[in-house]
């Protein structure tokens, strides 16, 4: 391992380059950018104090073993961080990035609940990954010996993918159906660029089929293949469709045009990152340059919407919500990335109706928090009277995600679900009231998180391979 700059140094070097180390001048911007991260990674995980009751790891979906690859990576063993932590999780570059780490990890670190603030284990994770890849640490998928059974997966997202992983490094053979033209599900057209880089979820969707994963893209399921003959096809099925039906606005008016989905705005916006031609962007349609935007809703994708918004050129942005901070949703750390990149947010606000079509503003009435629901939440009340209109060229509806009704989409009444619509699963393997057929990840969660995906993908493989040994697989040389 190479000596390391102490962070203070690093500093100094970037304002007075004259006085650089002669072995510091020989490296590139990138090579010091890559130290500094080192160094700081080396820090964070010093600060952790090895506190015998992780609190972390237990908060992590994935029980990642958080305490050891600190440890390791504060005694600059890098390596052997890595092989801790990609142990537990199939992507942990991808989680290092975009888990909201203050509801989980993080926020029930020791450190930050004696008030000294959290280390930053997301932050190492992906620290500790990154540097894997480019040290060439990351192993292919070889299975020691193939298979002869099938797993037909529905879905090309991170519980999916998860999933096929644990399967084919296993020899089993994989297949995925995905509609979308690149595998990776939210990863890829949901969740914006500048929280996940695309070149890194592509750089997993290479691994897996570098690794014998063959994908069917461009192919929906219930439309131009039928689940029947998926299942027909495979020893086994899962369904990681995820949720995708937009809850939707109501009042007069919420029909106009220039009031759009969240989904297809951020999907147009990560389309383009690709080099795609996408002409509702081209056409302004789905483009925020230049334009009032207000975005309805509190959640994390709504936090994506406004922040893409701004990065388009957006002449302002306005986030309305019902509830009030405290009550919302989203990550509290996005509120904050969002209001200090100037996003404007006003609580205890819904819209009512809305002006012009094309839309030109948004009629929105006050509310106040009243008495506890049966969630226990305050429920918002309309201050009658506080009427006012936000002006806007276009509205983003980002209200949340309700699943597709599956069973009448593909013709499998028995496919039984439950009251808000979501595969009724166990919750440990993953397993549906049909033989043979899983689900997992949103599509079993309702709307929910990368890292859960992940977690239920690898949990139903282990228990898809339980059931092919207990059978007594032919493996097939
Ligand atoms: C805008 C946005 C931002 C988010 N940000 C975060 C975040 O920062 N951190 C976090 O942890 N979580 C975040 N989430 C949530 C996270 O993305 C999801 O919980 C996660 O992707 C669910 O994984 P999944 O594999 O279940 O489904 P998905 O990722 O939704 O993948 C499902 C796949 O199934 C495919 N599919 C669906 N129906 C069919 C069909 N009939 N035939 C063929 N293919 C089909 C879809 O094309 C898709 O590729 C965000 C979600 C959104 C919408
Ligand atoms: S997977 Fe997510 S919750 Fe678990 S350690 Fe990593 S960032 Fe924290």
């Amino acid at each position: 391992m190479a000596k390391q700059p102490m962070l203070k140094f690093v500093k100094i070097e970037r304002a007075m380059p004259e006085k650089r180390d002669a072995n510091v001048r020989a490296k590139d911007f990138h090579e010091i950018y890559a130290e500094y991260a080192d160094a700081k990674a080396k820090e964070q995980s010093g600060r952790c104090s090895q506190c015998g009751v992780p609190y972390c790891q237990s908060h992590c979906p994935l029980h990642n073993n958080i305490p050891d690859w600190l440890r390791l990576t504060a005694e600059g063993r890098l390596q052997e961080a890595y092989e801790v932590s990609q142990a537990t999780n199939t992507f942990p570059e991808i989680c290092g990035r975009i888990c909201p780490q203050d509801r989980l990890c993080e926020g029930n670190c020791v450190i930050e609940q004696s008030g000294h603030g959290t280390v930053t284990i997301g932050a190492v994770e992906k620290y500790i990954t990154d540097t894997a890849w480019e040290e060439g640490w990351v192993q292919p998928i070889k299975p020691r010996a193939e298979r002869t059974e099938s797993v037909g997966i529905i879905g090309a997202g991170p519980g999916g993918l998860a999933a096929a992983d644990v399967l084919r490094r296993q020899g089993v053979q994989v297949t995925i159906y995905d509609r979308y033209d690149r595998s990776g599900g939210l990863l890829t057209y949901g969740i914006p660029g500048f929280k996940l880089e695309k070149d890194v979820v592509m750089r997993r969707n290479a691994q897996l089929e570098e690794g014998g994963v063959r994908f069917k893209m461009n192919c929906s399921v219930g439309e131009d293949l039928s689940f029947e003959e998926i299942r027909d096809q495979h020893d086994a099925v899962i369904i990681a469709t995820g949720v995708y039906k937009t809850r939707d606005l109501q009042g007069p008016g919420s029909g106009a045009k220039g009031i759009v989905r969240a989904i297809d705005y951020l999907t147009a916006s990560n389309r383009k990152s690709f080099g795609d031609e996408v002409p509702e962007f081209d056409s302004g349609e789905l483009n925020a340059e230049g334009k009032k935007i207000v975005v309805i809703g509190g959640g994390d994708t709504a936090m994506d919407c406004v922040r893409t918004a701004i990065r388009q050129g957006a002449t302002s942005v306005k986030c309305l919500y019902r509830r009030d901070r405290a009550n919302m949703p989203g990550s509290q750390r996005e509120v904050q990335n969002a209001e200090e990149e100037g996003v404007k947010f006003e609580w205890l606000t819904a819209p009512k109706g809305f002006k012009g079509d094309p839309v030109t503003g948004v009629i929105v009435e006050k509310m106040r928090l009243g008495l506890p629901d049966a969630t226990g939440r305050q429920s918002p009340e309309v201050i009658e009277g506080s009427d006012y209109v936000e002006e806007a060229d276009i509205v983003i509806k980002a209200l949340g995600f309700e699943p597709e009704d599956l069973p009448t989409l593909w013709g499998q009444p028995e496919l039984a679900v439950t009251r808000w619509g979501t595969v009724r699963a166990e919750f440990t393997t993953g397993a549906t009231d049909l033989d043979g057929v899983y689900a997992i990840g949103d599509i079993v969660r309702g709307a929910s998180l990368v890292v859960w995906a992940i977690r239920d993908g690898r949990d139903c493989a282990e228990a898809i391979l339980e059931r092919f040994n207990t059978a007594g697989s032919v493996a097939a040389e």
